[in-house]
């Protein structure tokens, strides 16, 4: 098995098989750049770079490391991710002497995660939101629509999806504010202005598009995957009294806007690639232009967990999977870029959350407590239907390999109260 120079316990989500690209900067100071994470370390791509060690690859005199974002890299494609994913590997690799038996190399190329701070890994002109999870869009019907056709006649013909907004994307870590808006009464009366009383999260998975398409060129589903960069977790929050008195005729609009958390390290499909699988079995068969030949799904392991303030750990209140999805990415994309709308390097396209078949598979508040309905009991006692202000909650993922795991990290963010 591949192993680096540089310890990586078994249950890190940073082995050698990993190596996701994010953006960093050194606390004591210096401009943000381009990582790759190993281990409790992140490799400096720049410093690689000033030392020669991309000669001779597509990324040869190319300087998209010492930049504050991954756009550049993105914009390269396929070939060029390939080879600095490959020259990290080579480095790392626990045979290879040239950075191991280099302490000054050493020395400028490698810090401890607690050294440095972790940024926003692109500048993200664009951000989609799709509803891929069958599961999902089945609870979301039959609570709202009664049981009977939770799916609305579309849902298997197409990826449904709406275009979100980029300016409120923050990283792990950041805090959210319980946002006001117009709220559906419960009696059905006049709506009231105040802070929603029905905070949700959304576990998903987001993709980073790469070098994206002309205006007017559709991307084909048989090249769809060469756009795609990487992926990160995301947590689309949700206020549930504002998006169910303002969503229709035109869908999700300050119910979604107002924060969207995604994990600082982007993985890449060559490191999943050991975890594709089939996804959920798609009937009909979708129109020519979203068939997808073989697999196009991942086998990714979910978990929410939430911690209150007076719980002194988290707890783990869902665990689902992201080869419950039934709409793929490559589907997503195609389908996205069909009517000749752009992709530009940097922007994220998201799965909508992943819900499974089981009751603790849910991938969001509304379906695990069913509107309210089946409170979320948690270890200390305190119960839940909806997020409480000083909440903590954390999405997580992993895709477990023979004695390594290729992770996400969290995607995490604490519940501020209302403004006053
Ligand atoms: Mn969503």
């Amino acid at each position: 098995m591949l192993r680096s120079f540089v310890e990586v316990a078994p249950d890190s989500h940073f082995p050698i098989q990993n190596l996701p690209f994010g953006v960093f900067r050194p606390r004591a100071g210096g401009p943000g750049r381009v990582g790759v994470a190993i281990g409790d370390y992140v490799l400096d791509m720049a410093a690689l770079e000033e030392a020669g060690h991309f000669r001779g690859t597509p990324l040869d005199g190319r300087a998209v490391f010492a930049r504050p974002s991954l756009n550049a890299l993105m914009a390269l494609g396929r070939p060029a991710w390939r080879a600095a994913r490959a020259v990290a590997a080579h480095l790392l690799d626990a045979n290879e002497p040239a950075l191991r038996d280099t302490p000054a190399l050493r020395e400028a190329a490698l810090w401890p995660m607690g050294a440095v701070e972790l940024l926003l890994p692109a500048e993200i002109g664009d951000y989609t939101d799709f509803y891929s999870s069958r599961f999902h869009a089945s609870n979301v019907g039959a609570m709202f629509r009664g049981g009977e056709n939770p799916l609305l006649p579309n849902w298997r013909h197409l990826p449904v999806g709406y275009h979100g907004r980029s300016s409120s994307i923050v990283l792990s870590g950041a805090a959210v504010r319980r946002p006001w808006g117009q709220l559906r009464p419960p009696d059905g009366g006049a709506p009231l202005f105040g802070p929603t009383r029905q905070l949700d999260f959304e576990l998903e998975l987001g993709f980073f598009v790469g070098p994206g398409n002309p205006l007017g060129e559709p991307v084909p589903i048989e090249r769809a995957e060469e756009q795609i960069f990487g992926l990160v977790l995301v947590n689309d929050w949700s206020a549930r009294d504002i998006q169910a008195w303002e969503y229709q005729p035109l869908g999700p609009f300050l119910a979604k806007n107002f924060c969207t958390t995604i994990s600082p390290w982007v993985v890449t499909l060559d490191a999943l690639e050991p975890f594709r699988v089939a996804g959920e079995p798609q009937e009909p068969e979708p129109l020519p232009y979203l068939r997808q030949q073989g697999p196009g799904a991942f086998d990714i392991t979910l978990d929410v967990l939430i911690q209150s303030p007076t719980m002194a750990d988290p707890a783990r209140i869902a665990r689902s999977n992201a080869r419950h999805l039934y709409w793929s990415m490559a589907q997503q994309l195609a389908h996205h870029t069909v009517g000749g709308c752009n992709l530009r390097p940097g922007d994220l396209l998201a799965s909508g959350t992943i819900s499974g078949p089981e009751r603790e598979s849910r991938g969001c508040l509304l379906e695990l407590a069913w509107r309210g309905t089946e409170p979320l009991t948690l270890p200390n006692g305190e119960t839940r239907i909806w997020l409480e202000d000083g909440d903590l909650l954390t999405l997580t993922g992993w895709a477990q390999g023979d004695g390594y795991r290729v992770g996400f990290g969290e995607a995490t963010g604490r519940v501020l109260p209302a403004q006053g």
